[in-house]
C-alpha cells in the first residue's frame, strides 16, 4: 500500500492499515516535517478517535484543552450542557505537533515514511498501481492513496473533477509581538469586531500575539506574505498597525470550498484536503481528514487482507463524501455569517438569538463535532450508522476495547457468539453495559452496524461488514 502525503491524513491512514498487518509505505515530497504552525482545534469526534487508539494522553499532555464555545462562525455562545460524549470539549494543539504524533504513531506500528519523494505519476491496471517520483524511480503497490492536501497530484493525475468555488476573500495570519500596550489592542479590536468579524488579535503566550487580519484582495497564494503586508492591513482597517514586529511565522488562507467529484478510481483513492478544501473556519478540515482516514483504513485493509466483501470499500465514498457536502456548506454558511455587509450581520444576530434556544445550540454543536453524524446503513434502531460515545464496561471503558482496530460485539444476553469471525470481531458479554438495547455489533470505527439479539440475524450482519466466516 502507498498513501501520498504525510500530513494528519496520511499519517492516520498508515497507522490504520498498520493495525491490521498491512505493509505501508507513505510518501512525503518534503524533506523536513513542515513547521508553520496552524493552531489547530480538535472536535470531539477526533478526541473521540485518538482515545479508541489508545493516544489521548499524549495528544492531551502537548494540547490544551478548552470549552467548546464560540463554535459556530465565532458566535459567542458556550457548547450545549451535557454532549453526548465523555470528551465535552475542544483541545487547541498544533497542527506540526498533532502531525508529529500521528506520524511517530504510525512508524511505532511499523509504517514506513519516505521523505523527499514526490509522487509525479500514476498507472494502474488490474492487478495494482505503479507510482513515479520526481526522481524517476516507480513504485508498484497493490493500492494508492492520495492524502496529498489540497492541490493533490494524485487527484489531478486522476482526472477527478473538482468542483466548487474559487477564493474570493484572503486572509492573512501570523504571530508576532507587538508595540502597545494589551489594553490599548483588546479595546480596539472589541471596537472593530462589531463590524470585522475575520479580525482577531490576541495574545498567544510569550509576548507574542497572533493576527489574524482580511486582506484586500486574493494575492499569490504560493507565496507567503510579508509583514510589510501585515502592516498594510492593519493600518487599512484598524488605523495602525500596534507596532506588530518579529514575526514568529506569517501566512495566508484562502476561502475556496471544494468537493471532488469521486473518492475512488479502481485503486487509487483520495482523503482529506485533497478530496474536500473549505475555509478553516469552524476548525474542520484536519478533523474531517482524520476521520475519513478512520473510515477508510479497515475498510482497505480488508481489501488487502482479501476478506472485504464485495462492497465493503465503495462504502468509504458512500459514507464519507456526503458528510464532506455537508461540512463545506457548514463552512459557506459561517463564511456569510462573518461578512460586514448589514444583510448577513442581521442574519447573524437572528443565529446568535436562535442559539438561545438549546435545542439549536446543540444540533450545530454537534455538526461541528462530528457527533450528530449518522451514516445511512438502512432502517432500523435509531443508533445504528452513529457512533457510540464511550461508555463504563467490565474492562474498564469501551473504547480501550477497540484499540486495535477490530470489530466487537457487545452482548448484554450473553447468548450470542461471533462464531467463524472471530479472528476480525471481538466479543463482549456483559450485562452491566450502561445501554438500552440487548446487543450492539460495533465496527472497528466505532459505528453502531446492527442492534438485536438474535443469532441468524447477527451473522446476516457480520456478513455483510466483515465478509464470510473463517473454515
Ligand atoms: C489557517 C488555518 C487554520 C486551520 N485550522 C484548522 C482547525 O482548527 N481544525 C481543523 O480541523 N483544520 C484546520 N485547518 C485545516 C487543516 O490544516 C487541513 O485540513 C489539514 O492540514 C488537511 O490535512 P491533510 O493531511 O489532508 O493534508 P495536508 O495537511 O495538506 O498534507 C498533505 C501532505 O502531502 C504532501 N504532498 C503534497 N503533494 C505531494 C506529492 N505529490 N507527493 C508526496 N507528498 C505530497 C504535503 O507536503 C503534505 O505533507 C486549518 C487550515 C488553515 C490554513
Amino acid at each position: 500500500m502507498i498513501i501520498a502525503g504525510c500530513g494528519p491524513t496520511g499519517a492516520m491512514l498508515a497507522a490504520e492499515l498498520r493495525l491490521h498487518d498491512v505493509r505501508v509505505l507513505v510518501l512525503e515530497k518534503e524533506t523536513e516535517p513542515v513547521s508553520f504552525v496552524r493552531i489547530v482545534g480538535l472536535h470531539i469526534r477526533s478526541i473521540e478517535l485518538l482515545a479508541m487508539r489508545g493516544l489521548l494522553e499524549r495528544v492531551l499532555e502537548r494540547g490544551r484543552r478548552r470549552p467548546a464555545g464560540a463554535y459556530f462562525a465565532a458566535i459567542d455562545k458556550p457548547a450545549p450542557e451535557g454532549l453526548d460524549t465523555a470528551h465535552p470539549y475542544l483541545l487547541g494543539i498544533p497542527q506540526p505537533v498533532i502531525v508529529q504524533l500521528l506520524e511517530q504513531h504510525a512508524i511505532a506500528l511499523g509504517a514506513q515514511v519516505r521523505r523527499g519523494a514526490a509522487v509525479t505519476a500514476v498507472e494502474q491496471d488490474d492487478a495494482g498501481v505503479t507510482v513515479a517520483l520526481a526522481d524517476g524511480e516507480q513504485l508498484r503497490a497493490g493500492y494508492l492513496v492520495g492524502c496529498d492536501g489540497g492541490r493533490s497530484t494524485v487527484r489531478k493525475l486522476l482526472g477527478v473533477g473538482f468542483p466548487g468555488e474559487p477564493s474570493r476573500t484572503e486572509t492573512l495570519m501570523g504571530e508576532m509581538a507587538v508595540g502597545v500596550p494589551h489594553e490599548e489592542i483588546a479595546a480596539k479590536v472589541a471596537e472593530l469586531r462589531e463590524t470585522h468579524q475575520r479580525l482577531d488579535i490576541r495574545p498567544f503566550g510569550e509576548g507574542m500575539y497572533r493576527v489574524v487580519i482580511p486582506a484586500v484582495g486574493v494575492g499569490n497564494r504560493a507565496q507567503p506574505p510579508t509583514l510589510d503586508d501585515f502592516q498594510q492591513e492593519l493600518r487599512a482597517i484598524a488605523g495602525t498597525d500596534f507596532g506588530v514586529h518579529s514575526p514568529r511565522w506569517l501566512s495566508r488562507f484562502g476561502d475556496a470550498t471544494r468537493l471532488a467529484e469521486r473518492y475512488r478510481v479502481g485503486r487509487v483513492l483520495l482523503a482529506g484536503d485533497a478530496a474536500h478544501i473549505h475555509p478553516p473556519i469552524g476548525g474542520q478540515g484536519l478533523n474531517l481528514g482524520v476521520q475519513d482516514a478512520f473510515n477508510l483504513g479497515w475498510k482497505l485493509a480488508a481489501q488487502v487482507r482479501g476478506w472485504a466483501p464485495d462492497t465493503l470499500l465503495d462504502t468509504y465514498q458512500d459514507e464519507r463524501h456526503p458528510v464532506a457536502a455537508d461540512v463545506l456548506d457548514v463552512t459557506r454558511a459561517q463564511m456569510e455569517l462573518l461578512s460586514a455587509e448589514p444583510g448577513p450581520r442581521a442574519v447573524r444576530r437572528l443565529l446568535t438569538e436562535l442559539m438561545g434556544f438549546d435545542e439549536v445550540n446543540r444540533h450545530l454543536a454537534e455538526k461541528i463535532a462530528a457527533i450528530g453524524i449518522r451514516y445511512d446503513f438502512g432502517a432500523g434502531h435509531d443508533l445504528i450508522g452513529r457512533r457510540l460515545r464511550d461508555i463504563d464496561v467490565k474492562q474498564g471503558r469501551l473504547y480501550g476495547l477497540l484499540r486495535r482496530g477490530r470489530g466487537l460485539l457487545l452482548d448484554r444476553t450473553e447468548r450470542l457468539t461471533v462464531g467463524g469471525w472471530a479472528d476480525r470481531v471481538d466479543y463482549l458479554g456483559d450485562p452491566t453495559v450502561e445501554l438500552d438495547v440487548p446487543c450492539v455489533l460495533l465496527r472497528p470505527d466505532g459505528y453502531v452496524a446492527w442492534i438485536g439479539e438474535d443469532q441468524q440475524d447477527l451473522d446476516g450482519h457480520l456478513s455483510r461488514w466483515f465478509g464470510r466466516p473463517a473454515g
